[in-house]
């Protein structure tokens, strides 16, 4: 089918046949190779586009690659508790057939839940700003290892007023001689702070798509 045309994986294959999906649509159509290729990727997609599967395919197909890595290697930051909450549910189904773990890190749930999620080293941390950096802060969690992450809905993230968060967070990705963690933005409008974010160093290189 079509979207085995576009390169995914079977055991990714087989998690989207059981959702029922078809086609893929536009989106993941345009998004998928490119995230496969390993560059950045800005999105302008909205919800109902399809945008999630877009960026959560080739995230889960680019750690399960190689998934003997120890250490947080996939980040989702979402705007909101529901949105992280219906993501994680979402990569959960789409990593069923892999040996993936997921956890969720959102604002208004009990931390120290989420302390023992975090201590079993998910590879995949959806998880909405405020609370992502109050873990980074409390603890020894290092996101050196992150090879991907994804600002999902990222103009209600500076509508929200995580900028500094996001600043926070960026901080602690690799930098230097590191490998520079693969970066997709999704955004139904370019705003003025999205694009001032996207022109920081060290958040986006290369290409992107619309
Ligand atoms: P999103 O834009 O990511 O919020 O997705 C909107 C809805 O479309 C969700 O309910 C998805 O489960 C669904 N969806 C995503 N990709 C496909 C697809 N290729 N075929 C059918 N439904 C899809």
């Amino acid at each position: 089918g079509a979207f085995k045309a576009l390169g995914i994986q079977e055991n990714v294959l087989q998690a989207i046949g059981k959702l029922g999906y078809k086609l893929p649509t536009p989106i993941q159509r345009k998004a998928i190779p490119i995230i496969h290729s390993g560059r950045d990727v800005i999105a302008m997609a909205r919800t109902g586009s399809g945008k999630t599967a877009a960026f959560l395919i080739p995230l889960i197909e680019k750690l399960e690659s190689h998934s003997n890595t120890v250490g947080v290697r996939g980040i989702v930051i979402s705007p909101t508790r529901d949105l992280a909450l219906q993501t994680f549910k979402f990569t959960k189904q789409l990593a069923k057939y892999t040996t993936l773990t997921i956890a969720a890190i959102v604002g208004g749930e009990n931390m120290n839940e989420q302390f023992d999620a975090l201590s079993k080293n998910p590879d995949i941390l959806i998880a909405t700003p405020g609370r992502l950096l109050h873990h980074l802060v409390e603890t020894k969690m290092q996101l050196k290892r992150v090879e991907m992450i994804v600002f999902d809905e990222a103009d209600q993230l500076f509508d929200l007023g995580f900028a500094a968060q996001l600043d926070a967070i960026i901080a602690r990705l690799p930098s230097g001689n590191q490998q520079k963690a693969q970066t997709v933005l999704c955004s139904a409008t370019l705003s003025s702070s999205v694009q001032e974010f996207l022109s920081k160093d060290g958040v986006v290189s290369r290409d992107n798509v619309e």
